[in-house]
């Protein structure tokens, strides 16, 4: 069967300047897409509004052509497509596979505490199932009187819903078994704050983008398992993924957004040629 084209994305999030693993990240997916003749799409993920700001994006935008990155059609901006997240959330809701959780962190906290051995997945402790339970007329009352609440996704529910097993093919590794319960266990789908997720955002709009090979960090990689059943549950397509190392800064650690010295920006004002932070991003010309 013919392989669909090449459609990567880069797709950063607001909330400071690029610094080189994000260069590294950049360069990674816009090389795979080129070398293959394909699309590179960049796409801003700023729906968490108190940490993202409109004067990082612009950064973002400027560094990556000052790199001399050219990305195909549009920037996508995630925050300009709420309305889309909302309607995949309330396709979900109508199959009965979220439910409102009402509890703050502190109180899971404590739950989690009780418990004592509680499970961990990808991102620490797995939610204990606490709102799982409340019968429908209190869900019903307690949202109706506007109590806050996230939406989780119920495992359990959505695991019947898909034909399993299901699987991704990762480049390099072929296919693996996607096993999304024991990592994320009844995620927060929607959040109390954003009435939507990094993971139900990353999955429809690279759906909706089209794009067909996701690069991005090997910190993303456990990930995938979710966006895999998000992918299964809303019938969209299922691209292939390539996830790549990390780049680590000189004291051997990964690189953050605080780390000031390692920006584009610094190493750009400290002379640095675009070539020269290619090559220290790991992708010599
Ligand atoms: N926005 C995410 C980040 O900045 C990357 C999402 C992805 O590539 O799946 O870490």
């Amino acid at each position: 069967m013919a392989r669909a084209p090449v459609v990567t994305r880069f797709a950063p999030s607001p909330t400071g300047f690029l610094h080189l693993g994000h260069a590294h990240s950049a360069l990674f997916a816009h090389r795979l897409a080129r070398a293959a003749g394909g699309r590179f799409l960049v796409r801003i993920e700023d729906i968490d509004a108190t940490r993202c700001r409109p004067e990082f994006t612009d950064a973002i935008l400027e560094d990556l052509a000052w790199l001399g990155l050219d990305w195909d059609g549009p920037v996508r901006i995630q925050s300009e497509h709420m309305r889309e997240y909302a309607d995949a959330i309330a396709s979900l809701e109508a199959r009965g596979l979220l439910y409102p959780c009402f509890c703050t962190r502190a109180a899971i906290a404590r739950e989690i505490a009780a418990i004592g051995n509680a499970p961990h997945g990808a991102d620490g402790p797995l939610y204990p199932g606490t709102c799982r339970t409340i019968p429908p007329a209190e869900r019903e009352a307690r949202r109706a009187a506007g109590e806050p609440h996230a939406l989780r996704l119920d495992m359990a529910a959505a695991l019947r819903a898909v034909p399993g097993p299901l699987a991704f093919e990762e480049v390099g590794d072929g296919l693996v078994t996607a096993d999304p319960g024991p990592l994320f266990g009844d995620v927060v789908l929607a959040r109390k704050d954003t009435p939507a997720s990094y993971h139900l955002c990353v999955t429809h709009d690279d759906a909706a983008q089209g794009v067909t090979l996701v690069t991005r960090g090997e910190d993303l990689k456990p990930a995938t398992h979710l966006h895999r059943l998000l992918q299964a549950l809303m019938g969209w397509p299922v691209p292939r993924w390539q996830h790549h190392r990390l780049i680590a800064g000189p004291d051997g650690r990964r690189l953050a957004k605080r780390d000031r010295a390692a920006t584009l920006r610094s190493l750009r004002e400290a002379g640095h040629s675009p070539a020269a932070v290619r090559a220290l991003a790991g992708f010599p010309d």
